[in-house]
């Protein structure tokens, strides 16, 4: 009997295999952002919550009009479980171009979309349809930075596991939300001073057979290196590769290698107020 205790406890107490890494390829460059700084938070922010490993595309400089060349390979997404979009290139305008990104994704492929990746290739105008579907929304502008509140809608999703009610921010570039296409949900919003009006900041999308999650915060560093928005890509890039479980928490083996301050020269790691209060009472 105690020799049954002991081997189930050895059973017990020994830790499962992690699953096989997700393959995660980043696509970053482009007007107006810190793209060198961006794509650091992102890779490691993610991959401290998740089980992923990530390949990065960073190419155009600052220009607008750059044509990443990643996706002239017409099977340029087929080995990647996620592609993180991240990029911003506006003045683009080769709706044959933009087709070779969409159907890549249209196939099955998952897609994360942020900020700017919302206004690239908009130089297309009706061209660009396809990639704002497959996104979800359709944006082309934003308003002035200012200070914004965050709310979060009365969805239940398990992205939403712990995102706050309310989320400030001291300063954020609230982009204009012209349009929601038919099978994006809308998950967040923010009132604009500018347009005295709300604009959805984050949805989950379904394009073809792909699932998608986007967001457009994400101009400022201090933004994305918080726990509040890194926590809640990091529950987008499960829930599209189908690793977050209905708890908002992610399946067995898709864990990451454990919340740490992403320390970068002047710019402060900012802790979620909902979990560090939960952590706090749990102390
Ligand atoms: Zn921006």
């Amino acid at each position: 009997m105690r020799l049954l205790s002991i081997l189930l406890l050895v059973f017990v107490s020994t830790p499962l295999t992690a699953a096989e890494p997700l393959k995660g390829l980043i696509i970053t460059g482009g007007c107006c952002h810190d793209y060198e700084t961006q794509k650091r938070i992102i890779a490691e922010g993610i991959s401290q919550r998740v089980n992923i490993v990530w390949d990065v595309v960073h190419e155009g400089g600052s220009e607008r009009d750059h044509k990443v060349s990643t996706y002239s390979d017409p099977d340029w997404a087929t080995k990647y479980d996620v592609i993180v979009h991240n990029e911003c290139f506006g003045g683009v305008a080769d709706p044959e171009f933009i087709k070779s990104i969409t159907q890549a994704h249209f196939k099955g492929v998952p897609g994360i979309f942020i900020h700017c990746s919302l206004h690239s290739y908009r130089a297309a105008e009706a061209g660009a349809d396809p990639w704002r579907e497959l996104i979800g929304v359709t944006s082309r502008s934003h308003e002035k930075h200012h200070p914004i509140k965050v709310r979060r809608l009365d969805v239940k999703h398990p992205v939403l596991k712990d995102f706050p009610k309310e989320w400030e921010l001291s300063m954020a570039e609230l982009y204009k939300i012209e349009h929601v296409w038919d099978n994006c949900t809308p998950l967040a919003v923010a009132y604009g001073e500018d347009t005295k009006q709300d604009h959805f900041v984050a949805w989950v999308n379904k394009f073809g057979n792909a699932r998608v999650f986007g967001t457009s915060l994400g101009h400022h560093n201090e933004t994305m290196n918080s726990d509040v928005w890194l926590g809640l890509v990091s529950r987008g890039v499960l829930w599209v590769t189908g690793k977050l479980g209905e708890d908002g928490e992610p399946v067995e083996g898709y864990a990451g290698t454990g919340i740490k301050p992403i320390e970068l020269p002047g710019l402060k790691p900012i802790p979620n107020p909902k979990t560090s209060q939960k952590s706090a009472a749990a102390r």
